[in-house]
């Protein structure tokens, strides 16, 4: 096939853009993503050559993209990336993609972290490592360690840690806390599965993500149920327990908090309004 047989830029675009409308919210950025990824360019550079025509590698490498966004592979997955704290951090099939929402967690570390000279923060379910590398980054002192159940989940975090230069992350192949060691921790952090078993939302392109990085249990709370009791042991009196969970968990949440002996069980909404982030002192 000649070059000129072939669809420019502009055209790729309208097409992809078409195909992807049933299957994403969001279906212009993500072709403009996919086929900037497939050139190996910015999107600024599509928006600037619309009619530069792409070579045949690169109009294949594109429609498989496409077509595997259409079965709702997630775009990030696809591209092996996903910003964060604005860091980039490599994604697989193995981890949760890193939501913007879960900054809040961060910010919530950070301000706890204010009133301490040298943090000790463990951070369990680290996936690709988001949570524990963007604290690392801003805290430079705090000794973090960071877990997961997931050893293919700790390859992916190890490697981001590596490529973002946070090498000073302790990674611990734990189920919650049975391997981890007893220390005291002034700070335990985590995003851990809170979908409930049955939630309808668990359609689209959520399903291609690890199912034991969502969900937990009939009410979603089986994780969190078991970090709440079982991180007393390990957190320092007065030491705080930060949790990401569900828009709707927040009171049931600060109920856990406050029978389990936690004291100021706080929560903190999310820019969308919603319930996100519970803290706990104990
Ligand atoms: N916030 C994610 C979602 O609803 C869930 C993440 C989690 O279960 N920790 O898509």
């Amino acid at each position: 096939m000649k070059n000129s047989d072939l669809p420019s830029i502009a055209e790729l675009l309208r097409q992809a853009h078409q195909r992807l409308k049933t299957v994403s919210d969001s279906p212009l950025l993500d072709a403009q993503l996919l086929l900037a990824h497939s050139l190996q360019k910015e999107i600024s550079y599509l928006l600037a050559w619309q009619e530069v025509v792409p070579d045949l590698p690169q109009q294949t490498l594109f429609q498989g993209y496409l077509v595997q966004r259409e079965q709702g592979i997630p775009v990030a997955y696809l591209l092996g990336c996903k910003e964060f704290w604005s860091l980039p951090f490599a994604v697989t099939p193995d981890v949760l993609i890193p939501r913007p929402e879960t900054e809040l967690l961060v910010e919530q570390v950070l301000e706890y972290c204010q009133t301490l000279e040298q943090a000790r923060i463990l951070e369990l379910g680290t996936g690709s490592g988001a949570i524990a590398i963007a604290l690392a980054k801003e805290i430079p002192n705090a000794s973090i360690t960071a877990s997961d159940i997931s050893s293919a989940a700790l390859d992916i975090a190890r490697k981001n840690a590596q490529t973002l230069n946070q090498q000073r992350i302790e990674f611990v192949l734990s189920d919650w806390f049975t391997a981890i060691p007893l220390n005291t921790f002034d700070i335990i952090v985590s995003n851990p599965p809170y979908i409930e078993a049955a939630d309808e939302h668990l359609t689209g392109a959520i399903r291609h993500e690890p199912m034991t990085a969502l969900v937990s249990g009939a009410d979603g709370l089986d994780a969190i149920r078991v970090i709440i009791s079982e991180a007393k042991a390990y957190l320092q009196n007065g030491g705080a327990l930060m949790l990401e969970h569900g828009y709707k968990q927040g009171k049931q949440i600060r109920k856990l908090f406050a029978a389990s002996g936690y004291k100021q069980a706080r929560t903190i909404r999310d820019y969308a309004g919603n319930e996100r982030v519970t803290t706990g002192i104990l």
